[in-house]
């Protein structure tokens, strides 16, 4: 178990898996750039806190909920949280809601943000969470993930492996991927191009 001191942001699994490098740069370099993916992501998580929460007779709604695990490690903020109460005031389902700009196309870092959440709902509240949503605003359509072994087994792996980068206070060398990099909001403050290694390069040496 770890102190509230400990705890790292949620976002830094994302991070991770979108790049490690990307990670260190933002949470052991503290540099942050903001391009047109992060702007749009910023506006859309305003817009969601900008609702109100909703309270329903069996059901309630939590908006910007803050969350954190001291088994994992990590805390952060729940874009919604929908709860479905029974008639004895327990909870019969909590189920974390991520909302994502286009359309249908959640990732595995995705995946481990949504099951990060729910873990600490379920140490939060004493809770089993079952499933989280994603809920994309182009196509106003929810997708269904189920908290599986693996994914749990994923996510833990992954905040083991954050916990390492950042206790390391080292950031890896860029490495060039055409796919991801051109999309990195970091980009122009890593240079992939001109310091890193091409993908190719990296495989040769490390094959
Ligand atoms: S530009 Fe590429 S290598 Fe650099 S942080 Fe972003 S994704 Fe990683």
């Amino acid at each position: 178990m770890f102190i509230e001191d400990e705890l790292f942001p949620l976002s830094a699994l994302q991070h991770f898996l979108f790049c490690p490098r990307q990670c260190a740069l933002i949470h052991v370099e503290q540099i942050w750039e903001e391009n047109r993916f992060t702007a749009e992501g910023t506006v859309l998580h305003e817009r969601v806190d900008e609702e109100h929460r909703e309270r329903r007779r069996m059901s309630r709604t939590e908006y910007s909920m803050p969350v954190r695990s001291l088994a994992l490690g990590v805390s952060g903020i729940c874009d919604v949280v929908e709860f479905q109460v029974r008639s004895d005031k327990s909870y019969e389902s909590v189920v974390p809601v991520e909302y994502k700009r286009g359309t249908n196309k959640e990732t595995d870092m995705d995946r481990v943000q949504l099951c990060a959440q729910a873990i600490c709902l379920e140490e939060m509240m004493g809770v089993v969470v079952t499933e989280g949503h994603f809920y994309y605003l182009k196509d106003h359509r929810r997708t269904r993930v189920e908290m599986t072994g693996e994914l749990r087994q994923t996510t833990v792996t992954t905040a083991t492996n954050v916990r390492e980068l950042l206790e390391s206070q080292r950031t890896p060398r860029p490495i060039y991927v055409h796919a991801k990099c051109d999309r990195c909001s970091l980009i122009d403050l890593c240079l992939p191009k001109s310091t890193g290694v091409s993908v190719r390069e990296y495989l040769e040496t490390n094959a």
